[in-house]
């Protein structure tokens, strides 16, 4: 018998499934043929960005007067969960989709919204998002990086760094200091949306990352950058407030790939536990094999369940500032486990980059990392807590 979950999922509706189901074909036919030679350049191909666009499979939950097809955050889902299903962790469609776009739906003016929206949700607008900079991540107060109004412009400098779809970006939100008074630290943030073909804006060097090998993750710099005012997301000063609003959602997507990815690599094990023999039987017989996966499997399921109902929650418009901080905290904790236990079933076999499991291994570690780190989930939880 395969592996079949004790917690039935009721979260999806018919028009997920049927999603799901053309997903899964685009999946088979665009993303799986395209794997090998994605992680050798690095990068994933534009067309394919394009492709998805057309395929209704970017910004799922877009309404259809800013070009989507009309879904809701569940569809989003789907695509995240069916990438993980393939191991595909560099193809930073849940990025662009639920983390950059929803800021500029949720705080753009109507003008920038039509401007942006359509090309999007088409793919023909590939997105990213620059926080981090060298010298501060966490502490996303601390960040450098100026922007000075000058007439109707904004003069921006400044560094970035380990920025997602960094060399891909077509427009990049950018956070900077408008304020520079140490003594207004929060208030002193905006958020500019900023065409990658700006005079001083410059892509930086791709990294050479440990995992996510088909993601184009980059430095970016900003020297003497001139902004149209217009392109101003929301309020001056109003940056921090909207970064706390938007990463409750951010945290969540974190754990949608987590909570998939950790599924699919113990699904693998198990049918490779049966298959693989030592000492004349499979090796899913020894004692250790079976306490490791009922260990992993509780842990999955267990996951699943709390998951699935935060999202019920989410899509019905909590705002679940804890909950999402502890989904991103557990379900990337527990995909780590889960990962490295079933990493030791494959022997030598799991260290072998053909086997999508030591690529999944690499992957999981950053989920504990980018997000927000996990022991800052834990401070968030905490206060959230009164402690
Ligand atoms: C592959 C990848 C992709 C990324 N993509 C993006 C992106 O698209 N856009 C973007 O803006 N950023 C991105 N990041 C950056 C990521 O969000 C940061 O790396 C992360 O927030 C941590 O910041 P830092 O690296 O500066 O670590 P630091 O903030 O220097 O933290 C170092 C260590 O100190 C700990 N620490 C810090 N403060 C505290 C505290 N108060 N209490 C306890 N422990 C603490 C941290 O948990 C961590 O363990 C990406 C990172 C990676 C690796």
């Amino acid at each position: 018998m395969c592996y079949a979950r004790a917690v039935d999922r009721h979260l999806y509706g018919e028009e997920h499934t049927l999603f799901r189901q053309s997903f899964d074909r685009f999946i088979e036919r665009e993303i799986v043929p395209n794997q090998k030679s994605w992680n050798e350049q690095g990068m994933v191909d534009r067309e394919t960005w394009r492709k998805a666009g057309g395929g209704g499979f970017l910004c799922p939950w877009l309404g259809e007067d800013y070009g989507g097809p009309g879904g809701d955050f569940l569809h989003s889902c789907v695509v995240n969960e069916g990438l993980s299903r393939v191991y595909e962790s560099g193809f930073a469609m849940a990025l662009h989709s639920d983390i950059v776009v929803p800021y500029i739906h949720a705080f753009g003016s109507e003008e920038q919204k039509q401007q942006w929206l359509p090309g999007c949700a088409a793919g023909d607008i590939v997105t990213a998002i620059a926080m981090t900079e060298p010298g501060t991540g966490s502490d996303l107060a601390a960040i450098a990086t100026t922007a000075v109004k000058d007439g109707d412009h904004y003069v921006i400098n400044g560094s970035k760094t380990f920025i997602s779809n960094g060399i891909l970006c077509d427009l990049c939100i950018v956070a900077a200091k408008t304020d520079p008074d140490p003594n207004n630290k929060h208030r002193g943030i905006s958020l500019f949306v900023i065409e990658a073909d700006t005079p001083g804006f410059d892509k930086g060097k791709k990294l050479e990352k440990m995992g996510m090998a088909s993601q184009d993750t980059s430095e970016l710099s900003f020297e003497d950058c001139r902004v149209p005012a217009a392109n101003l997301l929301g309020e001056e000063g109003s940056g921090f407030l909207q970064l706390m609003t938007n990463l409750q959602q951010e945290r969540l997507v974190v754990a949608v790939g987590a909570q998939a990815s950790a599924e699919q690599v113990l699904k693998d094990a198990i049918a490779y536990t049966k298959e693989r023999a030592a000492f004349g039987r499979p090796i899913s017989k020894f004692q250790n094999t079976r306490f490791k996966i009922a260990e992993c499997a509780t842990k999955v399921e267990v996951g699943r369940a709390f998951l699935d109902e935060l999202l019920r929650r989410h899509v019905a418009g909590e705002h679940l500032v804890k909950e999402c901080s502890m989904a991103k905290l557990w379900q990337t904790e527990m995909l780590g486990e889960v990962v490295d236990t079933c990493l030791q079933f494959y022997g030598g076999y799991g260290y072998m980059l053909e086997y999508p499991i030591s690529r999944a291994y690499m992957d999981a570690r950053v989920s504990r990392i980018y997000a927000g780190t996990n022991e800052i989930m834990k401070l968030i939880i905490a206060k959230q807590l009164d402690l």
